[in-house]
């Protein structure tokens, strides 16, 4: 299937579209400031030739060193399903940011051996969520949280389901929507972001905080937040529409302390705009 991502803005929220841009603006910034600031190791960025001279006075200015790694087709997302380019397409470069010369060297070779495990503690995500994804990425490209469904609590720093719009706050997916570890890694990434910009930063917080719903069926997933409606391609082969009614923060009010609450509940359809 053919990538893409769409948002549709409900009515008076005609600004949601550009304020999501500037959201993804401010999260690449400030997984670029978590190298910079010694907080993790390496991060994974976009180099797009347009702003080639710009970004690389960046890096040798602030002595970060840019290792491209994958080439991704111009319009498209990086995502971890990267399709080869046909000759003559147009490309960015997407690839690891470090520090060190050493650094770059293990990345590329855990990178070559596929060593997802090296690979994420370089990126400073949570063993419990590196050990999700090695299990999960195998049968679902798209692994938001595959055994849940109904209403689901969680954190903010845990929330993913906006990742390809924009808004998010942390860059693994979570392996639960209450991982601890995740939350704390987000808290120190979240406050860079407020750093660079805090009113948008805060109202990214509030959007994933916020009350929604995440609908995935024959590869297309639906997100409706009370702005706007986003669709992207995801992973084609979900039979039954899964759906996840996220209603947030409520599980750190409550501090009962419960594992992240799933009820099954049978699916109903939200394909309206309301
Ligand atoms: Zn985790």
């Amino acid at each position: 299937m053919q990538s893409f991502t769409r948002v549709i803005p409900k009515q008076k929220c005609e600004d949601w579209p550009l304020k999501l841009s500037k959201m993804m603006e401010l999260y690449h910034e400030a997984e670029y400031q978590t190298v910079k600031k010694d907080i993790r190791k390496a991060a994974i960025i976009p180099l797009y030739p347009e702003n080639l001279d710009k970004s690389l006075e960046k890096f040798n200015k602030d002595g970060l060193i840019f290792i491209p790694t994958w080439k991704i087709k111009t319009g498209e997302s990086f995502s971890f399903k990267i399709k080869p380019l046909k000759p003559g397409e147009a490309f960015y470069w997407s690839g690891y940011l470090v520090k060190t010369k050493k650094d770059g060297e293990i990345l590329k070779k855990a990178n070559q051996k596929h060593n997802h495990k090296i690979i994420g503690r370089m990126l400073g995500y949570p063993d419990c969520c590196i050990e999700y994804f090695i299990k999960n990425f195998p049968v679902n490209y798209d692994p938001i949280w595959v055994n849940l469904k109904g209403k689901v609590f969680g954190y903010p720093e845990c929330n993913g389901m906006l990742r390809y719009f924009g808004p998010k706050i942390v860059a693994h997916y979570s392996c639960s929507p209450a991982c601890e570890s995740t939350r704390k890694i987000g808290k120190a990434w979240f406050k860079i972001m407020m750093e660079i910009d805090k009113d948008l930063a805060k109202e990214l917080y509030n959007l994933l905080a916020g009350p929604m719903t995440w609908n995935s069926y024959h590869g297309v997933v639906q997100v409706e937040t009370p702005y706007f409606i986003g669709l992207v391609n995801s992973f084609p082969f979900v039979e039954k529409a899964k759906i996840i009614d996220w209603e947030g923060e409520k599980a750190e009010k409550k501090k009962t302390g419960d594992k992240p609450v799933s009820r099954k509940k049978k699916s109903k359809k939200k394909n309206n705009l309301n």
